[in-house]
């Protein structure tokens, strides 16, 4: 039994490492997501002089919003969120987690922040693992010697 888990006792330190190196990348990128700009629309596409410079050009270009009161390319890919209230440029989705849109932006630092679940997730498995085994060899110990050896 003990010879069969030998690999924790040599790896069991770098394993609680790497789970907690792990969790520090997905704590700091989710944070970076959180705060990060979505990708609001620059403000020039806001109802002003670029309207009046629009109005000679075919319209069928332009995407308008009515709640936001802005005018944008349609190649920009803009859509309005209505949580968020506010258009965000080429919009994934509204995470509720985040309480925030996912855009242009923050698109890839919040697919590397979801990317790193599964991994720290299989390290927690790893170190429970680990855990229950060295508790196992605990009692082990106690039954035969009457003494904890660790
Ligand atoms: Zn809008
Ligand atoms: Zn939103």
């Amino acid at each position: 039994m003990l010879i069969k888990y030998k690999i924790f006792d040599n790896n069991y330190k770098y394993i609680k490492i790497v789970q907690k190196t792990l969790f520090i990348i997905h704590f700091i990128s989710f944070f970076l997501t959180v705060i990060s700009n979505p990708g609001i629309p620059d403000r020039k596409y806001y109802y002003n002089k670029f309207i009046q410079t629009i109005a000679k050009e075919d319209k069928s270009k332009y995407k308008e919003c009515k709640i936001c009161n802005i005018i944008t390319p349609k190649e920009m890919n803009v859509s309005h969120c209505n949580n968020c209230d506010i258009c965000i440029v080429n919009k994934d989705h509204h995470c509720t987690c985040m309480g925030k849109c996912v855009g242009k932006n923050n698109c890839l630092l919040f697919y590397f922040s979801m990317s790193t679940i599964p991994f720290y997730t299989a390290m927690c498995f790893l170190t429970l693992l680990g855990h229950f085994i060295y508790l196992k060899d605990k009692e082990r110990q106690i039954n035969q010697f009457g003494e904890y050896k660790y």
